[in-house]
C-alpha cells in the first residue's frame, strides 16, 4: 500500500487530519525563496513539460470531505512547483504521486551546495521523478552520494533503484537497513559540501523513523511525523508524543515536511501537533468520567466515546475515528489509566484528569 503512510486511509481522518485546527489557522506565509527565485530549478525545467500529474497538483488533492461542524471550511492544498529551491542549500522534488493521503505528493530533498550532494528519501518509484531528479542534477552539476531514507513507507524508499540508474554511487542509508543499504543511528552526521545533516531517531509515524537537523539552517527534515498541512497519522500514540517531544527541543527554524508546503515556524507547529494530541486524549478522559450512554456504568467502547466525542460527524465516519479514539486508550492503558476488559474501557482513577 504506496499511498497509507502519511495521512490516516479513510474519509474522517483524512478530511480531520487535514483541516487545520481553528488555533492553527492557514497563514503560513509565503515561501523564503524571494532571493533565490532567480534560480529556482522549477524555471529551470520547462513548465510545458509538466507531466498530467504534476498539473493536477492545481486541484487540491484531497477528497471533498463531508461537512464537520466543529471545524473550518478546509482550504485548499496550495499547489507546489514540480522542483523548487528551497533555500541555498536546498531543493525539493516532488515525487509525482498526489493524492488524498499523500497530499502534493511526496517530498524529496536534494541537499548541498557543491558537486556532491545528500537526498533525503527517494519517492515512489515514478518516472517524472527520476527525470525531475536527473534534470536538476544535470543543471546544478551535481550528484548523489548518499541517500538518507526517513522510513520503510513505499512513497518514500520507492525510488532508490531509480535514484542508483542515475547516481550508481550513492550509498542508501536507512534505521533498520535492508539489503545493501547501511545503517543510521541517532545522532549520525553526514556532511557535503554546505549541508551538515544530524539523524535524530523519532519512531511514531512508524518504528524506522528518523528526521534529521540541517545544522546550517536550523532547520528539520521532519519526515511523516509532521506534515505541511494537517496532522499526521501514528503507529504509536505514546512513542510518536515523546518524538515529537524531542523534535521541538532540537531546532528553531523551518520544517521540511515529508509531505506539503514548508513550514516556516517548525518548532511552533510541533507543538501544535502535541497540543492537539493532548486535547484529544483530554477529551477521550473527561467524557470517561461520565456513565456511558447505556446508563449502566463507566465501561466504554471505543464507538461509544466516539458518539459522544465526535456526535457532529456524520455516522458514516464513526469507524474511522474509532481507531484513532482506540490509539489513545492504548496509550492510557500504557500508562495504568484505563483498564480494559473484551471491548470495554474503563478508567482507574475517575477524579484523575
Ligand atoms: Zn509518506
Amino acid at each position: 500500500m504506496s499511498d497509507s503512510c502519511c495521512l490516516a486511509p479513510s474519509p474522517y481522518p483524512a478530511a480531520h487530519h487535514t483541516l487545520p485546527q481553528p488555533s492553527e489557522g492557514n497563514s503560513r506565509p509565503s515561501l523564503p525563496t524571494s532571493a533565490w527565485t532567480g534560480t529556482t530549478t522549477s524555471r529551470r525545467t520547462c513548465p510545458s513539460k509538466q507531466s498530467p500529474s504534476s498539473l493536477h497538483l492545481n486541484t487540491p488533492s484531497l477528497p471533498h470531505p463531508p461537512p464537520l461542524h466543529n471545524t473550518p471550511k478546509m482550504a485548499p492544498l496550495p499547489p507546489l512547483p514540480e522542483v523548487h529551491r528551497l533555500s541555498p542549500t536546498c531543493i525539493r522534488l516532488l515525487a509525482g504521486n498526489p493524492s488524498k493521503f499523500t497530499l502534493q505528493g511526496t517530498n524529496t530533498y536534494l541537499v548541498g551546495t557543491g558537486p556532491s550532494r545528500l537526498l533525503v528519501d527517494t519517492g515512489q518509484g515514478l518516472p517524472s521523478w527520476l527525470a525531475a531528479l536527473r534534470r536538476t542534477l544535470a543543471a546544478e552539476n551535481a550528484t548523489v552520494t548518499s541517500a538518507l531514507l526517513t522510513h520503510w513507507h513505499p512513497d518514500h524508499v520507492g525510488g532508490v533503484a531509480d535514484l542508483l540508474s542515475a547516481c550508481p554511487d550513492a550509498q542508501i542509508y536507512k534505521h533498520t537497513p535492508g539489503p545493501g543499504q547501511r545503517p543510521i543511528v541517532d545522532g549520525q552526521r553526514f556532511t557535503v559540501e554546505g549541508a551538515t545533516l544530524t539523524a535524530v531517531y523519532t519512531p511514531g509515524h512508524t518504528a524506522d523513523h528518523v528526521v534529521f537537523v540541517l545544522g546550517e539552517e536550523g532547520a528539520m527534515f521532519t519526515g511523516d511525523n509532521v506534515l505541511g498541512h494537517g496532522t499526521a497519522v501514528f503507529e504509536d500514540l505514546g512513542v510518536y508524543l515523546r518524538s515529537l517531544e524531542r523534535m521541538a527541543g532540537l531546532f528553531e527554524g523551518v520544517a521540511y515536511p515529508g509531505h506539503g508546503e514548508v513550514v516556516e515556524d517548525g518548532p511552533g507547529r510541533v507543538r501544535e501537533y502535541i497540543r492537539h494530541r493532548k486535547m484529544r486524549e483530554e477529551q477521550v478522559v473527561k467524557t470517561m468520567q461520565g456513565r456511558n450512554e447505556r446508563g449502566d456504568g463507566y465501561w466504554w467502547t471505543a464507538m461509544e466515546l466516539v458518539k459522544v466525542i465526535y456526535r457532529d460527524v456524520p455516522e458514516s465516519l464513526h469507524g474511522a475515528a474509532a481507531a484513532g479514539v482506540v490509539q489513545i486508550l492504548r496509550k492510557l492503558e500504557k500508562e495504568g489509566r484505563v483498564v480494559v476488559e473484551g471491548e470495554r474501557w474503563r478508567l482507574t482513577d475517575r477524579s484523575a484528569l
